[in-house]
């Protein structure tokens, strides 16, 4: 008997600082007719107001979470918020192939190269980064959301990310927002063609 096709999409990666423009950049890219299929991850955090199950993340228990690494369900996973873990579901990962889709995953920045490493040349790993650091911290503060601490928790992380954008194969500079959506677009679509 013939052996089953093995499922040729590709994958697209995207991380970046808190506040750099991430999920608005694969929102968009989601919207663009690239046959892309998001990668739900499971998460152990609390879910926020407006966030759906298993469409956002798979929100579970630190106790489930705990069980699907020692399960090995996991592709990788990262505590990257302290006490809170997100991983990349395996299952998530065959079920997006399965249909005929690529697949963008919207993960922190180690999670990013982890998935690259994983899958090589058949992924595309970008890095969205702010104009500079002090534009992030201005992002940060005009949100108006966060306390002077946690701003200052974001922005020790984010120039810890930074130190690992050289590390992707492609660095989207996110300065004004229209500009960065038309590069990604071109970037993502030329990849998919490859
Ligand atoms: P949030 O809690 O704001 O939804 O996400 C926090 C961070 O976790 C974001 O940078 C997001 O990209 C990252 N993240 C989400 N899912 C995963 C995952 O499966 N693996 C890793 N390594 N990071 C993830």
């Amino acid at each position: 008997m013939e052996k089953a096709k093995a499922p040729e999409g590709k994958l697209i990666i995207v991380s970046a600082p808190s506040g750099a423009g991430k999920t608005t950049i694969v929102k968009y890219l989601l919207t663009s007719g690239l046959n892309l299929g998001f990668s739900v991850s499971a998460t152990s955090r609390q879910i926020r107001p407006g966030e759906v199950d298993g469409k956002d993340y798979f929100f579970i228990t630190p106790e489930a979470f705990r069980i699907k690494i020692e399960e090995g369900d996991l592709l990788e996973w990262q505590e990257v918020y302290k006490g809170n873990f997100y991983g990349t579901l395996k299952s998530q990962v065959k079920f997006l192939l399965d249909q005929g889709k690529n697949i963008i995953f919207d993960v922190d920045v180690v999670g990013g190269l982890n998935i690259k490493k994983h899958f090589g040349d058949r992924a595309l790993s970008v890095f969205v980064s702010p104009p500079s650091p002090e534009e992030l911290e201005n992002r940060l503060r005009s949100r108006n959301t966060d306390s002077e601490e946690t701003i200052n928790k974001r922005m020790e992380k984010a120039r810890w990310e930074l130190g690992f954008a050289h590390r992707f194969d492609y660095i989207l500079v996110n300065n004004d927002l229209e500009t960065a959506k038309k590069e990604v677009f071109k970037v993502v679509s030329e990849f998919l063609k490859l």
